[in-house]
Parts: C-alpha cells; sequence; structure tokens
C-alpha cells in the first residue's frame, strides 16, 4: 500500500505536467495569432486595405484566438489531478468539455453581436479619413454622390443601383488624380432598428422599375436582421447616369 502510492501519484505528476505545458503551449500560441494579426494590421498603410483587412479578418481570427485559449484553459483545470478513478475522469472531461463549449458560446456571441459596434467605429473611421494625394502629399477631398457620377464608368454606377456597392471617390483639387474605392453592401451590416445589433444586412434586390432616360427607376432592397430576424424593405431610386442614357439609346 505504501509503495503503491507513490507511482500512482507520480503517474498524475507526468499528467499534470502535460496538461500544464499543453495549457502554456496553448495560450501561447493564441496570443501569437492575435499578435500577428495586430503586426500585419499596423504594417498596412493605406486607409482602405485597412479597412478591408479589418472587415475580412479580425472577428474570425479573434474567434480562432479564443477557441486555442479555451482549450489551453480546459487543459489547465485539469493539471492538479490528485486523485481519480474511471468515474471521476468521465466527470472532469465531461464537465470540462461542457464548461469550455459554454465559455466559447459566449465568446462566440460577443463577437458576433457586440464586438462588430467596436469594428464599425473603427471602419468609419478609415472609410472617412482624407486620402493624400501621391502626386501632391496633400489630402484629397471625397466627392459627392452626384460629383461622383462622372469618374464612375457605367458597370460601376450599374453595380451601385444594383447590388448595394458604394463607390468613394476621391479627388486631388490641384492636379485632378481620381482614387475610386469599392465598398460592398454585402460584406457590411447595419443596425438593425429592431434588437439594435449590427446585424442587418442586403439579403435580396430586385429591380421593380428599369430607369430609362426620361424617369427614374425603383429598386427594391430586401434587408433582414442576422440575430433577431427582423426584415424590412426599402425602395431605393436607381438614378439614370448620362453614360448609361447614352448606351440605352444606341442599345
Ligand atoms: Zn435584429
Amino acid at each position: 500500500m505504501n509503495e503503491a502510492l507513490p507511482t500512482s501519484t507520480l503517474g498524475y505528476d507526468s499528467w499534470n505536467q502535460l496538461a500544464a505545458n499543453i495549457a502554456f503551449g496553448a495560450w501561447g500560441l493564441g496570443l501569437l495569432v492575435v499578435l500577428l494579426y495586430l503586426v500585419r494590421l499596423v504594417t498596412i498603410s493605406e486607409s482602405k486595405d485597412k479597412y478591408d483587412f479589418i472587415n475580412r479578418y479580425e472577428i474570425r481570427v479573434l474567434w480562432i484566438a479564443s477557441i486555442i485559449l479555451i482549450v489551453g484553459a480546459c487543459f489547465f483545470v485539469n493539471s492538479n489531478i490528485i486523485q481519480l478513478s474511471n468515474l471521476w475522469i468521465f466527470v472532469y472531461v465531461f464537465t470540462t468539455i461542457s464548461m469550455g463549449m459554454i465559455v466559447a458560446l459566449i465568446v462566440q456571441n460577443l463577437l458576433k453581436f457586440y464586438y462588430p459596434f467596436f469594428i464599425e467605429k473603427r471602419l468609419k473611421v478609415l472609410r472617412y479619413r482624407p486620402r493624400v494625394s501621391p502626386k501632391t502629399g496633400k489630402p484629397m477631398t471625397l466627392l459627392s454622390e452626384e460629383e461622383e457620377d462622372v469618374y464612375l464608368d457605367e458597370g460601376m454606377i450599374a453595380e451601385e443601383n444594383v447590388f448595394s456597392v458604394d463607390y468613394d471617390v476621391w479627388k486631388d483639387e490641384e492636379t485632378g488624380f481620381i482614387k475610386i474605392e469599392r465598398y460592398s453592401g454585402h460584406l457590411h451590416a447595419l443596425q438593425c432598428p429592431e434588437c439594435n445589433y449590427q446585424t442587418f444586412k442586403v439579403v435580396r434586390e430586385e429591380i421593380l422599375k428599369q430607369p430609362s432616360s426620361t424617369e427614374e427607376g425603383e429598386l427594391l432592397k430586401h434587408y433582414q436582421c442576422g440575430y433577431c430576424g427582423y426584415k424590412a424593405k426599402k425602395t431605393v431610386v436607381l438614378r439614370q447616369s448620362s453614360k448609361a442614357e447614352a448606351t440605352a439609346a444606341t442599345a
């Protein structure tokens, strides 16, 4: 009896050591993932590139890092085993997995429904931060919806009308240098009027009336909230650009 005890605690010791090492390894890896993301982010100089990078990857990276950190925590809470039996193994494994999944679910919800508010603020700053002209090094001006049409080609205007795409046109007043940036409405959610989460997206669009050279057209946008399921429709006037008009006339 006295001899059996040290060998068995020794057995747990090596497990405890292994579990602690896996935990620290996982935490290190999770933090590394976030760190690499941040390093990549600060090395992007263009505001628009930064915008796309955050919009595309930030939530995904944080989610992956969270999973790795949670797995680490699951091992850490089981790195202090003193006594063990088949029943206790079952209890430990079961409680660890369920607690891990509950925490993961909470993190997932935070990232999905609360975090976008924080992202949104930063994206707005990035989108409207004055672009610097590569010709003069001076800030350019953002043209209004009416002014920008001259610089957009037919395809871009059609896209803006139908596909919830926004083009921002920046102009260097001194040299006439133009920079055009594309923003997609499908990738970007609005605030839901019902539940107030940043989860309200365009799901479908249909043209009710094609614009003609004499009349404005009409577009119906279907919105749906990814959180509460609230649906809304919005009609938008389709503008006919002078260029589109010209092709419509020749067609
Ligand atoms: Zn909602």
